[in-house]
């Protein structure tokens, strides 16, 4: 076999055979097809596409490309679930906590943020002491005894992912629906979950625009996980504009512990923000579903909220804290987080309603502030961010506050405020606010 004759028939819209794919990956890993020919390759899947048994193929070998993690030495039904990404999405923070006091088993390896979207891990770290870099047994042991422990991704998990994935970045052929799905569920799939919950998001501030593209790829990604016979739903949700009130890292923990501890967050709102709460309950009752502890998504979403309510999901995650070697102070007095020495306000120019707030614009603006990273190396500053006060659907009047930004120096603010501004749309009618989940897609095909 030979990568030029692999190129030349996906360039002649041919279809690849199991062989010709798994040459492909397994040469792209070793060096003997060079990234000029992966690249190339590349585009012309882009092109031309990959049907699904070619998908559910170049999925397979990715995954099998690296570690494989076998979780037989966790015990109990195994979880998993994971985000294409979002500006504000704290949902993991809140949902694993919830599924490992239901009594399932969240052993969940996490991504850190890169351009206007956040990483779990990243916020986890916002807890002085907080270790995301466990060895596999120990990793292994935090499950077992707490129900969940949340880590790092390895270097050795779908490294063919991470050759096709710089190629895909610099020659314009990310946005491939079949090799997304490729991607993530390869990642997905090597770490070994029994039930994975997809959160498929669409809209501004997410990698698919429009809702059909986040149908789409949902579905593709459901038909693979059942075409490798693994279970998989998918939750289609909006992300047109930031999910809940906070957006930088230390905040979001912030948030996401005043939902657990069942108290209010910054003082400014007696209840938990719907939307957060919306997204984050049907996804952990999709997975309670999916392992059998309930029979609908409502006792699901009902079993979710009294496991809140009782306490039970906050003690899970300080225990998790204290495993992971973090100070569970922060975790008992969140006000402990850190907190950047700056603030200023950002204020509605305008009487209105708001008719947009583009996530995309405010995840950039908290990231102007320090909280995220334009390259990988780049260090964040944990106390950065967003609180966000209004949001699309409410009313302003002129000088109302829209928002505080937190910076560690003064000068941040100005090139946020920017992106605030291209972020806000007023108007004099309210907007139609589309429902913050879209439909749950069980089925592939
Ligand atoms: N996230 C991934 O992990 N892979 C993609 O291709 C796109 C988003």
């Amino acid at each position: 076999m030979n990568i030029y004759e692999v190129i030349k028939k996906k360039r002649d819209s041919g279809e690849l055979s199991s062989e010709q794919i798994k040459y492909w990956v397994k040469g792209a890993v070793s060096g003997e097809v060079a990234d000029y020919q992966s690249a190339a390759l590349l585009m012309a899947i882009f092109i031309r596409g990959l049907n699904k048994r070619e998908t559910a193929d170049l999925t397979w070998e990715m995954m099998h490309s690296g570690q494989v993690l076998d979780l037989s030495d966790i015990k109990g039904i195994k979880v998993d679930k994971h985000s294409t990404g979002g500006v504000g999405d704290k949902t993991t923070l809140i949902i694993a906590p919830v599924l490992a006091a239901a009594g399932l088993k969240v052993a969940k390896m996490s991504g850190r943020g890169l351009g206007h979207t956040g990483g779990t891990i990243d916020k986890l770290e916002s807890i002085k002491g907080f270790n995301a870099e466990l060895e596999i047994d120990e990793f292994f042991r935090s499950v077992n005894s707490a129900g969940l422990a949340v880590i790092g991704q390895t270097a050795e998990v779908a490294p063919a992912d991470k050759i096709f994935y710089s190629l895909r970045d610099v020659t314009a052929t990310v946005d491939s629906i079949p090799l997304i799905a490729a991607s993530i569920m390869s990642k997905k799939l090597a770490l070994g979950a029994d039930h994975i919950v997809l959160d498929v998001t669409y809209g501004d501030g997410a990698f698919m625009k429009n809702i059909d593209d986040a149908r789409s790829l949902a579905k593709q990604m459901v038909e693979i996980a059942h075409q490798l016979n693994k279970n998989a739903s998918a939750v289609v949700s909006s992300m047109d504009a930031p999910l809940g009130h906070a957006v930088g890292n230390a905040l979001e923990v912030h948030e996401a512990l005043a939902i657990l501890r069942n108290e209010p967050f910054a003082g400014f709102t007696k209840e938990a923000d719907k939307e957060l709460m919306l997204v984050s309950m049907t996804l952990a009752a999709e997975l309670m579903l999916q392992a059998g502890l309930v029979d609908t998504l409502a006792d699901g979403v009902v079993k979710g909220i009294e496991l809140i309510s009782s306490g039970a999901a906050f003690e899970k995650f300080r225990l998790m804290v204290e495993l992971q070697g973090g100070d569970t102070a922060y975790v008992d007095n969140p006000q402990l987080l850190a907190v950047s020495a700056y603030n200023r306000d950002f204020v509605a120019p305008k009487a209105g309603f708001i008719r947009r707030f583009k996530a995309e614009e405010v995840g950039l603006a908290s990231l102007a502030l320090g909280a995220g990273r334009h390259k990988k190396s780049d260090a964040i500053d944990y106390g950065a961010g967003l609180i966000i006060y209004k949001n699309v659907g409410d009313w302003v009047d002129k000088g109302d506050k829209i928002t505080t930004g937190f910076a560690a120096d003064e000068k941040l603010f100005e090139s946020s405020f920017e992106h605030l501004r291209a972020a806000l749309e007023i108007g004099p009618n309210a907007p139609l606010i589309v429902p913050q989940i879209a439909e749950i897609i069980r089925n592939g095909n």
